[in-house]
């Protein structure tokens, strides 16, 4: 499974640093959960910003290539 450790990028283009459960989030609903339930929107960073969303936390920089 990918895993981008550390800080990303949110949507103004400032580091978003995560937490340990973020890091969670982006892996549970980015990467496994399509394999085990079906795409998403084909999109890892798509499928976590709807849950980003959802919390209240900050949305991440679209990354066109960062695959289910
Ligand atoms: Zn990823």
């Amino acid at each position: 499974m990918h895993s981008r450790v550390g800080s990303v990028v949110n949507t103004n283009g400032n580091e978003l640093k995560k937490t340990g459960g973020e890091v969670l989030i982006h892996e549970i609903v980015g990467h496994a959960a399509p394999v085990l339930a079906g795409s998403e929107t084909g999109n890892a960073v798509d499928n976590e910003n709807v849950v980003r969303k959802e919390l209240g936390l900050q949305e991440r920089e679209r990354e066109e290539n960062h695959e289910e």
